[in-house]
């Protein structure tokens, strides 16, 4: 099966930029970018950061609102965090330069199995298994796993991942779980390991991987838009980045509702009432340009629902 894998990898994989040289530091940006987020999003977000950012050192070196705001819309800001933090940890103590050992990547901030799995076969070619939604739909279909468990899937990964050259391997599986072997139609007979399969031999591709629902929530949340003549905006800074004021009951000041915006975080169903007019006195808040400043994707649809009602 791992032959019929890499075969298929060699001719088919997609021309994605950190695939070019495998560079260390572009394949652990592309892969946490790649983390709840898909490529055809991430593309964009990658190539404007590595022109900002284009070494660990400036990584390191840069203000944390730039490497925000270059992350913004992407959500999980925490991984940008992350990313700086262990940039920096890597200029200080490893010359600049991204450890090749598994166990020195996974004491860098940010860093968890999976990510240094990802660095070490991707970057450095080491027979290191890797699992995600991709892996793990892919793996549990050809082994008809109903009750897999996250240890059975890491198992098999690592048996794979030393069959074969762990580059090619490993990225086999991921590519294959994101272009062929899809959640809800998979392509089975255009699969190149379709022989092997044991969820499309028993026609349970739709069972498997079992979905564990979660209970969805649903949040009513209040924000106020207060838009200044100088086209700026009351906002405050939370983790970095800057949002507009948010309150669990509508405040004093004259505030009309100027419309609702819904978002999803996770598995949260936000309901967003947008606010504008003027507040009260307030602490906290500062007058800020909008598009000078890192903002989250919920902030900028807030923006888009007040602007929208003007
Ligand atoms: Fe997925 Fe179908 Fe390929 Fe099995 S045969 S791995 S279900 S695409």
């Amino acid at each position: 099966m791992h032959e019929d894998l890499v075969r298929w990898f060699a001719q088919n994989q997609r021309g994605l930029p950190w695939r070019a040289a495998y560079d260390p530091y572009h394949v652990w940006v592309s892969e946490v970018m790649l983390q709840q987020t898909q490529v055809e999003t991430a593309l964009p977000y990658y190539e404007r950061f590595l022109t900002a950012l284009p070494t660990i050192q400036s990584l390191a070196d840069a203000d944390e609102q730039l490497v925000l705001k270059l992350w913004a819309g992407l959500g999980y800001y925490s991984r940008a965090r992350n990313l700086q933090a262990a940039a920096k940890v890597v200029v200080q103590n490893h010359g600049g330069i991204v450890p090749s050992d598994y166990e020195t990547l996974r004491s860098l901030p940010g860093i968890g199995q999976y990510m240094a799995g990802a660095v070490m076969s991707i970057a450095f070619n080491e027979p290191h298994p890797i699992v995600d939604g991709n892996v793990r739909r892919v793996l549990s279909r050809i082994f008809g796993w109903t009750g897999e468990n996250a240890r059975q899937l890491w198992e098999a990964a690592d048996r794979l991942v030393r069959l074969a050259e762990p580059r090619a391997i490993n990225q086999a599986l991921m590519e294959l779980g994101a272009t062929v072997c899809s959640f809800k139609s998979p392509r089975c007979l255009v699969c190149p390991v379709n022989r092997h399969c044991v969820a499309f031999k028993t026609g349970t591709q739709d069972q498997i991987p079992v979905v564990k629902k979660r209970p969805e929530t649903i949040r009513v949340l209040l924000f106020a838009v207060v838009h200044h003549r100088n086209g700026r905006y009351l906002m405050k800074q939370q983790k970095g980045l800057w949002e507009f004021p948010m309150f669990g009951e509508l405040p004093s000041g004259t505030l009309v509702k100027t419309g609702t915006c819904r978002h999803t975080i996770t598995h949260h169903r936000l309901e967003v009432n947008v606010y504008v007019g003027k507040l009260g006195d307030d602490t906290g808040l500062e007058w800020k340009e909008f598009s000078s400043v890192p903002v989250s994707s919920l902030t900028r649809k807030i923006w888009t629902t007040t602007n929208k009602a003007v």
